[in-house]
């Protein structure tokens, strides 16, 4: 496969490109495009429902997205997505087989793929090791969801921030977290920071999944990671430090806009709350909801006391198994719902804090059509608002404005033109202002 280092620029003008072999590629018109094409190879790790909507995504996005190679665990599900992505954006995508967990492995893909940029969306446990991967050949990466070790259910930015020196010392951009919560959830706050607050002072995220798939039990993103944050002990923050309290058990009912529909949200740790209230200091109090549906939660129930949720392993007719992994093995997969799925999802943050020095809210949120999503690219909602702002990511690295060496979380960059594009690829947002009686409704201490 050819490297950039492989191409001519030839002319007066270096306008137009040859192949080192003298094969003519473009000129004229063409050329922007032929560079691109060159330049901004990518390189997409997981052929999951998020992987398979971030291939769709780049690829309608030829004037950033160069070369695109799908690699994966299992080389038919990459093969099975590059052949949807041709039916419905008629570009030829290239597909890989890859074990994520061996950094040389990914190392030598990426240098026979020529990516500029890796985008992981494969699983938590497979950061560090992709990051590893890039280091050694040279690559910039990104990606939706912070690391978690195999054996602990315990997510936290520690690990992958210690990379800061290693991709500032190679010239390399990492950007952690660029799904949709973590991801858009973080620029809205950056972008309310900018544009509507002299200072944050309390932040609510509210994820909630109006939509359903139909099914009796199923989760809408990869089971397992799902069910580990769930079971996991809820954190918020309060007045300077992290407060624990049990799973689910702060709970209450958020009405979302536009006839979304009323839900009963409950209080969970999620990752962004770390890196928010580290680059936002002023926020004193920063807490993270999701809503859940009365058979979600029986199902659950059940499958905790029964001993199905375990990830430590036990042995099965003399054989290892860790029963969550198993249970995965059983599950609806979230990246083949999209078809029964039905409903909307609403996404937003609560933010209140001081402008002027005047006690101000505002709540800033999107709405994603489970269908409408479907008909796109062939997936549910939720794979849909985690790939989309992983395209959107990736085009703000590889076009260069957050291209920046070392680690960073998506709300240390500028958030503008993120957002712009956001309305631009599918993921329109809208924020209201609420009256001091509306925020103190959904804020529960
Ligand atoms: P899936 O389970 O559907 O897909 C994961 C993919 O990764 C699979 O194709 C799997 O391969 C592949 N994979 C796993 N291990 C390896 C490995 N060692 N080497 C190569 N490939 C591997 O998950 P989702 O698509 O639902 O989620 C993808 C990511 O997105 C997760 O990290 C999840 O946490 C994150 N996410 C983030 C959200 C956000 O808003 N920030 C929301 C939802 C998800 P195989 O098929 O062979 O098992």
């Amino acid at each position: 496969m050819e490297t950039p280092g492989q191409y001519k620029l030839v002319g007066k003008f270096r306008r137009k490109i040859f192949t080192r072999h003298g094969e003519f590629l473009a000129s004229g018109r063409g050329f922007s495009q032929a560079l691109c094409h060159i330049m901004n190879k990518v390189l997409i790790i997981g052929a999951g429902g998020v992987g398979s909507v971030v291939a769709h995504k780049c690829a309608m996005v030829p004037e950033v997205f160069g070369e695109i190679t799908l690699a994966s665990r299992t080389l038919s599900k990459c093969e099975a997505i590059a052949k949807e992505v041709k039916n419905r954006t008629g570009r030829v995508i290239a597909t890989a087989k890859v074990d994520a967990d061996d950094a040389a492995e990914t190392a030598a893909l990426i240098r026979k793929t020529g990516a500029k940029l890796l985008i992981n969306v494969a699983l938590p446990y497979q950061d560090l090791h992709l990051m590893d991967a890039c280091l050694l050949a040279g690559c910039d990466y990104m990606d939706t969801a912070n690391y978690e070790p195999l054996d602990v259910a315990k997510f936290e930015y520690s690990w992958q921030w210690a990379y800061q020196e290693k991709f500032k010392n190679a010239g390399l951009s990492a950007l952690l977290g660029s799904g949709f919560d973590p991801g858009v959830t973080n620029v809205y706050t950056a972008w309310a920071l900018k544009h509507q607050f002299d200072e944050i002072h309390t932040l609510d995220i509210i994820d909630v999944n109006g939509g359903n798939h139909g099914k009796a039990f199923a989760t809408n993103f990869n089971p397992e990671i799902n069910i580990r944050e769930v079971t996991a002990e809820c954190r918020h923050f309060e007045d300077g430090k992290f407060v624990e309290t049990p799973p689910m058990s702060k709970h209450q009912e958020f009405t979302c806009p536009d006839g979304v529909g009323t839900y009963e949200i409950y209080r969970m740790y999620h990752e962004e709350l770390e890196s928010l209230v580290k680059h936002i200091p002023t926020i004193k109090r920063a807490q993270f909801w999701m809503s859940f549906s009365p058979n979600y939660l029986k199902h659950l129930e059940v499958l905790q006391n029964v001993g199905m949720t375990r990830i430590d392993p036990v042995v099965y007719q003399g054989v290892e198994i860790v029963p969550l992994q198993f249970l995965k093995a059983v599950l609806p997969n979230p990246g083949d719902l999209g078809q029964s799925t039905k409903g909307r999802t609403c996404i937003g943050n609560v933010i209140t804090g001081i402008k002027g020095g005047k006690s101000k809210a505002i709540y800033i949120y999107n709405i994603c059509d489970h269908e409408v999503c479907f008909q796109e690219v062939g997936s549910q909602a939720i794979s849909y608002t985690t790939g989309v702002p992983a395209m959107i990511g990736a085009k703000q690295i590889l076009a260069g404005d957050w291209r920046k060496p070392g680690v960073w979380n998506i709300e240390q960059h500028d958030p503008d033109a993120f957002m712009a594009d956001l309305n631009a690829h599918g993921l329109p947002w809208q924020f209201i202002e609420l009256s001091p009686e509306q925020a103190a409704l959904f804020q529960v201490a």
